[in-house]
């Protein structure tokens, strides 16, 4: 079975590449209920096997125009991801060696074009290097009282450091990164709790590596994550959607910018938001209200930025799930049978009782919005926030 191919559940149908006909062309979930459920759980991925080999799912999927234009949108330009250069399996650190990611080589990798980078490798420590460690002294400069020094000859690297660091990140910005995944721990690219040693030689976990800092700081919209903390569904789901979201906030800034656009765009990703924090979806309504009575400004587009950003970077819960799907379903009460009405109540409250995964019912909202056709549903960024080959195999 190649990388890209899963086996799922107790009817073992593979769905990493694209469906198999199974011929169960009636609602996704009349084949749910019949599909040989035992225990709960089994119920739910059963089904969700069941859902993704219908006959009619990848038309279900293709159908929504937000899937479409996010097919289109990955294809030119791409999604570029910075990513510390050993994660890759390049032979770049210390000791010659690497800490080659599966998850990102073989899964995020067929769908991103990476842009790698060593800061210790390109500020001219070489391989292989002394190793480096991070101090703190009692000083007030760029590097906010860290030194990075060589663990047995004191070589201080900072200044260089800092200084190649700022030319990189400068470079980096101009190739319109959606994302940027750091290694964990590491004196330069480690994003939080990396080791700073006091004077005496006391380890705390409370440092960031300066390659990372300068970086963070100067792309503070950038969706910044270590490899380890991806191996978490919830984090992992979250930092894809980040950075779907970022390409599409790119290209929106690539294109004519407009008020019109700006309120377009939030109303593609009101539900999306809708799920991540009320508060961040309220305050985004009035800075949208604010501009579309005025010409766009950078300024405003960025204060959007910022606050849209932070929204996506709150985890969203079950619960938020649930109000966002029960909303979206009340588009449909008028237009449903009591049946299928019944069908995706049950999906709901099935994803609420953690006995399905989310999917069941987005799938079914999806099924209803073939049929119906209700735009400003269908163009919700929520229902597909990501190409589909990532919904399907990332989803939490
Ligand atoms: S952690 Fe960063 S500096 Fe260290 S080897 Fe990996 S890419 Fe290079």
């Amino acid at each position: 079975m190649g990388p890209e191919q899963h086996r799922c559940g107790a009817n073992g149908l593979p769905f990493g590449g694209l469906i198999l006909n199974h011929g169960f062309s009636s609602s996704p979930f009349h084949f749910l209920l019949a599909g040989g459920m035992t225990p709960l759980l089994e119920l739910g991925f059963s089904a969700l096997c069941g859902l993704l080999s219908m006959k009619n799912c990848q038309a279900v999927l293709d159908d929504a125009p937000a899937i479409r234009s996010l097919m289109n949108s990955t294809a030119t330009p791409p999604v570029r991801i910075g990513v510390s250069s050993c994660l890759l399996g390049e032979q770049v650190r210390f000791d010659g060696g690497h800490k080659k990611d599966h998850f990102l080589v073989r899964e995020l990798g067929q769908h991103v074009e990476w842009v790698s980078v060593c800061p210790e490798l390109e500020v001219g420590m070489g391989i292989p290097r002394e190793a480096v460690r991070l101090i703190r002294l009692a000083t007030n400069d760029d590097s906010h009282g860290l030194r990075m020094v060589g663990n047995k000859s004191g070589r201080d690297w900072t200044e260089d450091m800092l200084e190649f660091a700022k030319g990189r990140v400068k470079q980096l910005s101009r190739l319109d990164l959606s994302g940027y995944v750091l290694k964990s721990k590491s004196p330069s690219c480690g994003m939080e709790r990396v080791s700073v040693y006091s004077a005496k030689g006391m380890p705390t976990k409370e440092g960031r590596g300066l390659f990372a800092s300068v970086l963070m700081e100067s792309l503070p919209f950038l969706p910044v994550e270590e490899e380890g903390r991806l191996n978490d569904p919830r984090l992992r789901e979250n930092f894809i959607e980040r950075v779907f979201a970022h390409h599409r906030w790119m290209l929106f800034r690539l294109e004519r910018f407009t008020p019109a656009r700006l309120v377009e765009f939030h109303s593609r990703h009101k539900f999306l938001l809708l799920a991540h924090s009320v508060k961040h979806l309220r305050k985004l309504g009035r800075v949208v209200a604010g501009e579309s009575r005025k010409r766009l400004t950078v300024e405003a587009a960025d204060e959007y930025a910022g606050v849209f950003f932070e929204a996506l970077s709150v985890l969203p819960t079950v619960k938020s799930h649930v109000n966002v799907l029960q909303h979206i379903a009340g588009f449909f009460k008028d237009r449903l049978d009591t049946g299928d009405k019944m069908e995706l109540h049950n999906s709901i409250d099935g994803y609420r009782r953690g006995v399905l995964p989310r999917l069941v019912p987005q799938t079914l909202i999806l099924h209803h919005l073939r049929r119906e056709k209700i735009a400003y549903i269908a163009d919700q960024v929520y229902l597909s926030p990501n190409p589909k080959e990532l919904v399907l195999k990332f989803h939490a």
